[in-house]
């Protein structure tokens, strides 16, 4: 049996931190809790959490303001936790490098599937980088800057195999338009959203087999895209 997951919670409703303890075994996962971000930015420089749940909305710092000084020194996994209707701080976060974001209230196994994916994720960015990227049926081969659908290739022009390039290397995480805008067409680009709608159409068009209902890249409304993992 793998050791339980070591989570700190920044987080000060109470209720919510009541919930996350009930539903995950002490073989699961141990929790270590702090109400404010502070106290919180202590908890994950003594504990080295494998993960860290954010609250946004926290009594003395700005959630944000978390999410940016634990990244001067740490890759460690965050999750975003916040209320519905935040989208433009929830952007924020993912751009100061959060990992995912949950939305209150959220169920449980929502929870656990992300927390899955972002370990899958942090492991996958301490190891080399990998050659090719294989999920759900879609192949990216990083060398040769190929992409295989149930094993045919498709045709993609250079901009849009970087993009699918991008996704595939953080598959599972939901990267930002910015993000995604940054990376693939570079600075000047950003906030170029209807350049990258327009992109994202065309690889659709070529890799789903239904692109109103894509299979592999899914939009996350207001926000950016995700590259699922089976
Ligand atoms: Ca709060």
């Amino acid at each position: 049996m793998s050791a339980p997951t070591r989570i700190v919670v920044i987080e000060d409703e109470v209720p919510i931190r009541r919930f996350l303890r009930a539903s995950l075994t002490p073989e699961e996962a141990e929790f270590f809790e702090s109400g404010t971000g502070e106290e919180g930015i202590r908890m994950v420089a003594q504990k080295s959490p494998d993960l860290v749940l954010l609250d946004l909305g926290l009594p003395d710092i700005d959630g944000l303001e978390v999410v940016r000084r634990l990244r001067e020194w740490t890759a460690v996994p965050i999750i975003v936790i916040s209320a519905r209707g935040q989208e433009k701080d929830k952007i924020a976060a993912l751009d100061a490098g959060a990992d995912d974001y949950l939305t209150k209230p959220f169920a449980l196994g929502e929870l656990m599937a992300r927390m899955r994916v972002a370990q899958r994720h942090f492991a996958l960015s301490q190891h080399a980088v990998e050659k090719t990227f294989e999920s759900n049926g879609l192949r990216v081969d990083f060398e040769s800057r190929q992409v295989f659908v149930e094993g045919r290739e498709v045709r993609l022009t250079p901009t849009e195999y970087r993009l699918v390039a991008l996704l595939a290397r953080h598959a599972g995480k939901v990267l930002t338009h910015n993000q995604i805008l940054r990376e693939v067409w570079g600075q000047a680009y950003e906030d170029s959203t209807h350049t990258l709608r327009v992109h994202m159409g065309t690889v659709r068009q070529k890799i789903e087999a239904d692109p109103a209902r894509p299979k592999f890249v899914r939009t996350e409304t207001g926000i950016g895209y995700r590259l699922m993992l089976e």
